[in-house]
């Protein structure tokens, strides 16, 4: 059996309690006691303004990675249901593929250009016409 014991709670000995008064970063309201590093009145504040304060949720990183995952969404599920690699620009444009985004750019020696969304990449064949290609083992900027 595991055991039962009761929970651990924190109950370090009062009496070196930090009594200075400050104001919880979110909200503003005062924190009267409380460790030193405290600078949230609860978790759910500290959760909130960590959220506000990651660039990984600014509205255009937001728009932008948006874009970028279902390019690479719909050029991996077209990969997938064709057996062939060749798909119309038709296809990729009636899933909502975008094609003014992309993560990076792999240039051949013949000189052609993949435009890869992530590990997922095409190529034009011709103004109808793209090549699916999966890059596996994929390192960025490699
Ligand atoms: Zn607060």
């Amino acid at each position: 059996m595991e055991n039962q014991s009761p929970l651990n709670h924190d109950e370090k000995p009062i009496g070196q309690l930090d009594t200075e008064i400050k104001k919880c970063l979110q909200c503003g309201t005062e924190i009267l006691v409380g460790r030193k590093d405290r600078v949230f009145c609860d978790s759910g504040c500290r959760a909130q303004y960590n959220y506000d304060h990651d660039s990984n949720n600014d509205p255009i990183v937001k728009f932008v990675s948006g874009k970028l995952t279902k390019n690479r969404k719909i050029l991996l599920q077209l990969k997938l249901a064709e057996q062939a690699t060749k798909v119309s620009r038709t296809q990729l444009t009636d899933l909502g593929f975008d094609f003014n985004y992309f993560t990076n750019i792999y240039k051949t020696e013949k000189g052609d250009l993949y435009y890869y969304c992530f590990d997922m990449g095409y190529l034009s064949i011709n103004d109808r016409t793209y090549l699916l290609v999966k890059k596996d083992g994929y390192v960025p900027g490699g």
